[in-house]
């Protein structure tokens, strides 16, 4: 009969609810979670993508930073995440197989970018994620330099097809800093150019 009686002594009882929502907590604990795995289990066989000794590799420290805001970078042996990116993107641990790789470049300079972050993503994208996530790269994007994803599948083809050892091979010079152009030449018998066309000449729009 007086059902509105009934309610206000029941929240009268039991006082205001006061409620917590962990969901973006229980989503960077799971990358974090999910990261150090990936760390402790995957780092040192990024020596044999990269074609150096395991006992080459740097020491790391991954730190999960509030105060980052790009996705992840990394400086000698320090890798970030942003703590914002992680929580949004708990799934995403791929991203830090790709500044492992790099910490294991450990190359004196960021020169050519394309290269060193398409050595990066070739062994993120080619070694460690699953094949169904291999990125495609279209025909009319075909761009070897492009970097990223799209110089990591050109890296591919070219390890597939025309030299197995290519990026050991790059990754060396890299590292030594005496890489130049002609060395895709040396190695393949064809110019970067040459690569690049006969790759495209392979894809699909
Ligand atoms: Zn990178």
């Amino acid at each position: 009969m007086f059902p509105c009686v009934t309610a206000f002594v029941a929240i009268a009882l039991q006082g205001p609810k006061v409620e917590f929502d962990k969901t973006q907590l229980d989503k960077l604990a799971r990358f974090t979670r999910e990261s150090e795995r990936l760390a402790k289990d995957k780092y040192t066989s990024i020596a044999d993508v990269l074609g150096i000794s395991k006992e080459g590799l740097t020491d790391v420290k991954i730190i999960i930073d509030f105060n980052y805001d790009g996705v992840a970078a990394t400086s000698g042996k320090v890798i970030r995440v942003s703590a914002k990116y992680a929580a949004g993107h708990p799934d995403d641990t791929g991203c830090v197989y790709h500044e492992l790789c790099h910490a294991a470049q450990a190359y004196p300079r960021y020169d050519p970018v394309w290269l060193v972050e398409g050595i990066a993503d070739y062994a993120r994208w080619f070694v460690y994620e699953p094949e169904s996530k291999r990125p495609v790269v279209k025909k009319s994007k075909a761009n070897a330099r492009a970097s990223y994803r799209t110089t990591g599948a050109f890296l591919d083809w070219v390890l597939r097809t025309k030299d197995k050892e290519i990026v050991h091979q790059m990754n060396k010079a890299l590292h030594d800093d005496v890489y130049k152009e002609e060395l895709w030449k040396e190695y393949t018998g064809s110019t970067l150019d040459e690569l690049a066309e006969q790759w495209k000449a392979t894809l699909s729009d």
